[in-house]
């Protein structure tokens, strides 16, 4: 039996005590810091207007100094001076490939060893050489299929460079080539695996997948385990973008995904842009030391929260517990920004409540939010418990707010965990 729980592609690096960690972050902030200053013209600029030099960067506090660079103005960047408006640190000619993102934007790839650093998420999630592994992302236009592919090439794998769709022979081929690892969505898998079945293929009857990674989309923990106990396959998940490659991966135990850790990451309140502790809602902010594409505190758009606690597998780094959504989802009310996410706390932390909804409305020139709480059969409303979700609510996302107890019917736009309803006239 292939031990797929225990492994790391880099161990040294991984397992790094926290004070060496610390020591390697900050060489890497300040190489990529000034790499990007002498050699990407757009860092350069931004950096000179707003009055620092490289060496004015010698901590990740001294990062806020260099502004924002948001993955939604990327575009715009990009056409000032195509293709990578002066973010980049060569020029086309020196480059591997060049992708063409939705948007359209460009995402180049550099001839440096690894551009998007995925093989460590591969081995975390149990794949080992000899797998032979069925890439189902996309090859053409976006670098999902050839960053996926060229990582498993390097930790010893065999790709079969699947692409998307043809789902009968996805299950074809996965029989007959005795496919071992899985690249994808996570509903593609089930997708695939269902035909199989169909096709009268399933585990001891022609199946032969073990592992899998997925990314792409949320990975429900029901589905995971219906991957594990009705196919055998130990599914992992990871977290990146065509722009800056592997920002986060699952280990064996599944409990987050440590953050790489040649990167630097901060996660940023949307509303401050201070830096959030663990267990708080923060945007996904990355420097990138990287040879080619050398971006500066680089904002996702993701949301996410971290932990700093220890994990069993040994790895030091923090983890992201989970994406959250997007910042374009928050609302800001009071001049705080609040995330449906959020709300969802509120829910969990009162067992009362089975649906709370913010409704936020303005009066003269003042946001005023209403809690509305649905509460559970089972439960009464009490000014006790009014206090308590006012409370909760006001803990979670530093708000006050009126609690109104209303009956299901009453909710309007039902799905929507906050419903803005002010007017800006
Ligand atoms: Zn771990």
């Amino acid at each position: 039996m292939i031990d797929r729980k225990r492994g790391f592609y880099d161990k040294g690096q991984e397992t790094m005590p926290q004070e060496e960690r610390e020591e390697f972050r900050l060489g890497n902030l300040r190489e990529a810091v000034r790499h990007a200053y002498e050699n990407a013209p757009a860092a350069r600029k931004k950096m000179d207007e707003a009055g620092i030099k490289p060496a004015d960067v010698r901590s990740v506090a001294d990062l806020a100094k260099i502004p924002l660079t948001r993955k939604a103005d990327l575009k715009s960047i990009q056409k000032t001076e195509l293709p990578f408006g002066g973010l980049a640190a060569v020029p086309p000619r020196a480059m591997r490939r060049i992708y063409v993102s939705p948007g359209p934007t460009f995402d180049p790839e550099g001839r440096e060893e690894t551009h998007w650093r995925w093989e460590k998420a591969f081995v975390a999630a149990g794949f080992r050489p000899g797998d032979i592994v069925q890439n189902t992302f996309m090859y053409h236009f976006s670098p999902a299929g050839l960053m996926f592919d060229e990582a498993l090439i390097r930790i010893g794998c065999i790709v079969i460079p699947a692409g998307v769709g043809n789902t009968e022979m996805q299950a074809q081929v996965m029989r007959d080539l005795s496919v071992t690892g899985y690249v994808g969505t996570p509903s593609f898998l089930l997708t695939i695996l269902e035909k199989a079945r169909e096709m009268g293929i399933g585990p001891g009857n022609g199946l032969m997948l073990q592992v899998a990674l997925v990314a792409g989309e949320m990975l429900p923990e029901s589905l995971r385990q219906r991957l594990r106990e009705e196919f055998g396959i130990q599914v992992r998940q990871c977290y990146g973008t065509a722009d800056v490659g592997s920002l986060g991966f699952e280990c064996y135990e599944a409990k987050g995904m440590h953050i790489p850790d040649e990167i630097i990451m901060e996660l940023l309140d949307p509303a401050s842009e201070n830096p959030v502790g663990p267990g708080e809602i923060g945007e996904v902010v990355v420097t990138l030391p990287n040879a080619t594409y050398p971006l500066l505190r680089f904002a996702t758009g993701d949301l996410s929260v971290y932990s700093t606690d220890p994990c069993p597998c040994g790895r030091t780094s923090a983890r992201l517990l989970r994406i959250v959504g997007r910042i374009d989802q928050v609302t800001k009310v009071k001049g705080m920004f609040v995330h449906p996410e959020q709300v969802a706390q509120v829910e969990k932390k009162v067992p009362e409540v089975a649906t709370l909804q913010l409704v936020i409305t303005r009066v003269g020139h003042e946001d005023q939010m209403t809690i509305q709480a649905v509460l559970k059969e089972d439960a009464s409303p009490s000014d006790a418990l009014r206090d308590r979700i006012s409370e909760t609510t006001r803990e979670v996302t530093r708000l006050r707010g009126d609690v109104a107890f209303v009956g299901e019917s009453d909710l309007s736009e039902k799905e929507k965990k906050i419903v803005d309803k002010r007017k800006w006239e």
